[in-house]
């Protein structure tokens, strides 16, 4: 498998076996929180996939929905026709979008994955300008953030080596400093503030939109960062009439011990992205949650010269079978108080990583609810890779961020998987670190 996989496939951006020199494992079948691979070798799945499975692999409930809604309706187009789990999927995010400081949340746009969300999200921010008064071409965003990478995603990332490659392709955006960014001392969050205060105030008349990942930047690096960050950019977008983005694609669905990250601040955006969690990472599926205000720009009003429309939707949007697979996963996680229970695996994953934190080597552990980033040294030699090739070996499957192994298991992850996934990753940074 590994030669014919080296012969025919173009991996998503680690072409592994040239770049780590290790082969790709074969994944072979999953239930639960564990995978196995095609000779049987099982791992406990310590990333969630890519930070997709909820509840696990294989959860009967969320299968039994898919198969029941394949034997009634496959696919059938949402431009122009509607569906039942289209409908109930919709009504269930309106229901359970973040409540607090900002507008409601009452209309969902679905896209394909995360990075289709984000280019939906501004788009429709960019357009949102154009139909309530006047062009405002440029995005403020955070050093550091990832998005996605579709074109636009790209350029609201933060990343220097993905705008390099693309740099003339890319929308104006203006970098401002990460509220999470420990290069910039203990006091990073007021720093972040008053850069995002003075490019507001300097730029904001041109700004449609402020893009954030709240409270934790994960593909960042798991960078966490306060409230107050958030009220400001509340504050600051309401100001000059720009638009906040929350981008809850890692940070939503429960991930972070609340259904929302926004929750932790108690601030709303005009525009919500959500994607992996949601579908418990059973189909893919992502949204936007936007405003009504935002909603009422695309509608045409009598007397209009051109219609009002979001010139945007994808063959497969809000396919059925997806948006059955999220509604189960939903009901599950209701119906389990999957949520508090992602709160209370988190501080105990905590606790257990309280040794690893304490290790030479381990610079740092950060984490919002099952959001976690265990920084090692030294940086830039591929330790963070080498520890989570060592956890391998010990039957735990992690997958780092540069310097920073992240783990962000199943939510409804056990008491004992989860002692076995700490003491697999003390072992493997022991082992790399000696
Ligand atoms: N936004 C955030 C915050 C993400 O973490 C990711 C994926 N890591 C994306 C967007 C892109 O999602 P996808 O890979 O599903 O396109």
């Amino acid at each position: 498998w590994i030669a014919r996989d080296a012969a025919a496939v173009w991996h998503p951006f680690t072409q592994h076996a040239t770049w780590t020199g290790d082969d790709p494992t074969v994944v072979d079948r999953a239930e639960g929180p564990w995978l196995w691979d095609v000779d049987g070798r099982r791992y406990l799945d310590g990333v969630s996939s890519l930070w997709t499975t909820t509840l696990g692999h294989g959860h009967p409930e969320v299968n039994a929905a898919i198969a029941a809604q394949l034997a009634k309706l496959d696919h059938s187009t949402f431009l122009g026709t509607t569906h039942t789990p289209g409908i109930e999927l919709s009504e269930a995010l309106v229901a359970l979008a973040p409540r607090g400081d900002g507008p409601e949340l009452t209309k969902v746009f679905y896209a394909g994955d995360g990075s289709s969300a984000v280019e939906a999200a501004l788009k429709i921010a960019y357009q949102y300008s154009t139909q309530t008064g006047r062009a405002r071409p440029k995005f403020v965003r955070l050093d550091h953030a990832y998005h996605g990478d579709t074109l636009g995603a790209v350029a609201v990332g933060g990343h220097e080596l993905f705008h390099e490659a693309y740099r003339p392709l890319l929308l104006e955006t203006i970098g401002v400093a990460s509220p999470g960014d420990r290069a910039n001392g203990a006091d990073r969050c007021a720093r972040a503030v008053a850069d995002l205060t003075a490019t507001m105030d300097a730029h904001g008349d041109q700004v449609c939109a402020i893009i954030v990942e709240p409270m934790m930047q994960g593909a960042a690096g798991m960078l966490d960062h306060d409230a107050h960050f958030l009220r400001t950019a509340r504050a600051l977008a309401d100001a000059h009439g720009a638009l906040l983005i929350f981008d809850e694609v890692a940070t939503g669905i429960g991930r972070t011990g609340r259904m929302w990250a926004a929750e932790h601040a108690g601030v709303v955006p005009d525009l919500l992205t959500c994607g992996k969690g949601i579908t418990g990472g059973y189909l893919p599926l992502s949204a936007v949650l936007a405003a009504e205000h935002v909603f009422a720009a695309f509608l045409s009003r009598p007397g209009d010269t051109s219609p009002r429309t979001f010139f945007h939707g994808h063959t497969y949007t809000a396919n059925p079978l997806c948006c059955a697979a999220a509604l189960a996963n939903l009901r599950v996680m209701g119906e389990q108080d999957v949520v508090a229970r992602a709160a209370r695996l988190g501080d105990r994953l905590g606790k257990l990583l309280e040794p690893v934190a304490a290790k030479d080597g381990v610079v740092e552990v950060r984490r919002l609810g099952t959001m976690i980033g265990v920084e090692v040294a030294p940086a830039g030699d591929r330790t963070g890779f080498r520890v989570c090739q060592a956890a391998r070996a010990h039957g735990v499957w992690l997958r780092p961020l540069g310097d920073t192994v992240v783990v962000m298991p199943p939510l409804t992850l056990g008491d004992d998987e989860a002692d076995l996934l700490a003491d697999a990753l003390d072992a493997a940074i022991d082992e790399v670190l000696a």
